[in-house]
């Protein structure tokens, strides 16, 4: 005999059902939510990246009726876990002051820094074993919370935290995998902020490298120039201290003056000395570098001027994979200099055919030859036998001495450089730089 359903169960049923019918309606509309976060963080610019994610913390927490959420970060497993953005719905308890996760929650900032998606739809959902969770929660109230790792490269980078303190909540399976979404979006955001950030400061440092090499140049130029009068100046005052002494009414003291003149003129030379060899291409920097690496490193780094100019990078190292010894700041500026002049050239030329080809292969034993080949217009006849020297160039905005940094570099590594035009189109710039060790190959063929 089948018993008749009471009024309750019915009224429990249909409590149910209408329960379902209500997670699946917010599944759906988070769904479309992380749809338009998606859109934000392609078009969000870098710098914008941090504003733009706190934003997002309050559409998610707004729609999802959170109260607190946030975003913790840790450059490296051996740095502090911080938070980094945070919301907050108007009038609920901020986070606590001096916040840090890894103190008042350690046992869950561990595992969701190893990896671990942390949910509890009520307290009494936390294991008893997850004490410091336990008390947190009692202390500051949460009454339901997601906490969500970062992946960002293969490796957790950080976390991000949704919690409710009006009342308990579920987290079902599906609005989990939409957070989840919405968590990876933040990490890409992140870390291409981050490498942003890692390439400006890649930049500067090889702004400062040129200024430094531009420097050495001048203040090169510089001492000889002053050295000479300089001699001059210390020879004559000498003569004059010599005359002086003969018959001088108060010798003593045109001496002193002279003396104290010709140790003006001798701190001077030692003042030019001593920046000069500040200056010089320190011998100390250099060490074994792969120089593929080195050119996809300066590739990169003009990636986006190649794609706005519409120009195709070809990077193609000979399999004996040099590694030369070499000053890898000092070496990135060479490329950087020869890879912008072969772009200036293309867009000079407004030449269909838009490549760049930067090839690696050895030259004569004990050395590898690296060569930047452009489809631009060629070398100016006008400029063609004064490339080198300072100040020179056809460009309206050119300063003429991205060439003569690239000698000096080159000069001070011990190899050599030289341009030669293209049987077809363009230029090829092509500098020698000594290897670190010897090629097995060339090794072996000795042996045999
Ligand atoms: P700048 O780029 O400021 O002019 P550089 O010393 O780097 O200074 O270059 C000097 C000149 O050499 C350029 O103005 C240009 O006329 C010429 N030049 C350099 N690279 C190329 C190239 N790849 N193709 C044609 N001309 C070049």
């Amino acid at each position: 005999m089948q018993s008749r359903p009471t009024n309750k169960t019915v009224e429990a049923k249909r409590e149910r059902s209408a329960g379902v019918g209500r997670e699946r309606q917010e599944v759906a509309r988070f769904e479309s939510l992380v749809g338009e976060l998606s859109a934000a963080m392609a078009r969000v610019p870098a710098d914008e990246v941090d504003r733009e994610i706190e934003s997002w913390l309050g559409k998610i927490c707004r729609a999802l009726d959170l109260d607190r959420s946030a975003v913790y970060e840790r450059d490296s497993p051996d740095q502090p876990v911080r938070a980094t953005h945070t919301w907050v719905r108007p009038n609920f308890p901020p986070f606590p002051k001096n916040y840090d996760p890894e103190k008042l929650i350690q046992r869950s900032t561990e595992l969701v820094m190893s990896g671990k998606t942390l949910v509890f739809a009520r307290p009494s959902d936390i294991p008893v074993e997850n004490q410091d969770t336990r008390r947190f929660v009692e202390k500051y109230g949460p009454k339901a919370s997601a906490a969500i790792p970062m992946w960002a490269g293969g490796r957790v980078i950080g976390a991000a935290s949704f919690g409710k303190f009006r009342s308990p909540r579920k987290w079902p399976s599906e609005l989990l995998d939409q957070l989840t979404m919405a968590v990876r979006l933040f990490s890409s955001a992140i870390e291409r902020k981050q490498s942003e950030i890692a390439i400006r400061a890649v930049r500067s440092e090889l702004r400062v490298a040129s200024r430094r090499n531009v420097m050495s140049e001048l203040v090169a130029s510089l001492s000889h120039e002053i050295n000479q009068p300089l001699g001059a100046i210390l020879s004559n005052l000498g003569g004059v201290a010599r005359l002086l002494t003969q018959g001088n009414p108060q010798p003593a003291m045109a001496l002193e003056a002279v003396n104290s003149a010709i140790e003006d003129t001798k701190r001077t030379a030692e003042i030019v000395r001593r920046i000069r060899s500040m200056f010089k291409n320190q011998v100390e920097h250099k060490a074994p570098i792969g120089i593929g690496g080195l050119i996809g490193e300066v590739v990169k780094l003009t990636a986006g001027e190649a794609s706005v100019r519409k120009i195709a990078v070809q990077i193609e190292v000979s399999p004996s994979g040099q590694r030369v010894i070499g000053d890898s700041i000092q070496l990135q500026q060479c490329v950087l200099n020869l890879v912008m002049n072969a772009f200036d050239a293309i867009t000079e030329a407004r030449s269909p055919r838009r490549d760049v080809v930067i090839k690696v292969a050895p030259e004569k034993i004990g050395w590898a030859g690296v060569s930047i080949c452009d489809s631009g217009g060629g070398i100016d006849p006008a400029v063609a036998k004064r490339l080198f020297e300072p100040f020179v160039t056809t460009k309206t905005d050119g300063m003429g001495l991205g060439l003569l940094v690239t000698r000096s570099i080159v000069e001070s590594h011990g190899g050599r450089i030289w341009a030669s035009p293209n049987t077809d189109q363009g230029t090829t710039f092509t500098f020698t730089l000594p290897v670190a060790e010897k090629k097995r190959a060339v090794a072996s063929r000795r042996i045999g």
